[in-house]
C-alpha cells in the first residue's frame, strides 16, 4: 500500500503510510493510526520494530478500514454529537472497530445481493 487519496463523502482526504520514529503523533503513542480530520488526512504507520504480527499488510488494511470510518463519520456530522451514557457513540473505538472489521463482510453480502 502506498500514500494516496481518497473522496470522503465529497472531501478528499490524503492517505500516508509513515514510520513510527517520522511522525510525532505515532511516536511512543501506542497508535498504528489516526485520522486528522482538520487537515483530512489519514496516517498508517509501517510495520514497527517491535511488531511481532506476521501479516503486517493485511492488519494496515485493518487500521485503514478503521480510520476511513472515523472520517465517514466526521462527514457525516456525527463525530461529536452522538452523545450516550458511554460517551460519544460515533468515537468509541468499540463501534469503530465492528464497522471497520465487518465492512468487509457486509458489502460482501451486498455485492452478493446486488444491492450495490
Ligand atoms: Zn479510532
Amino acid at each position: 500500500m502506498k500514500d494516496c487519496k481518497v473522496n470522503i463523502l465529497g472531501t478528499e482526504y490524503n492517505v500516508f503510510f509513515r514510520n513510527e520514529k517520522d511522525d510525532e503523533r505515532l511516536d511512543g503513542k501506542y497508535r498504528d493510526g489516526y485520522t486528522d480530520n482538520s487537515t483530512h488526512e489519514i496516517i498508517i504507520c509501517n510495520k514497527k520494530d517491535d511488531c511481532e504480527l506476521e501479516d503486517y499488510e493485511g492488519w494496515k488494511k485493518s487500521i485503514l478500514r478503521h480510520e476511513l470510518i472515523h472520517a465517514f463519520l466526521f462527514e457525516s456530522g456525527l463525530d461529536s454529537s452522538s452523545v450516550s451514557t458511554c460517551g460519544a457513540w460515533a468515537v468509541n473505538e468499540e463501534m469503530v472497530d465492528w464497522f471497520a472489521i465487518q465492512s468487509p463482510k457486509i458489502c460482501k453480502v451486498f455485492n452478493e445481493l446486488d444491492l450495490l
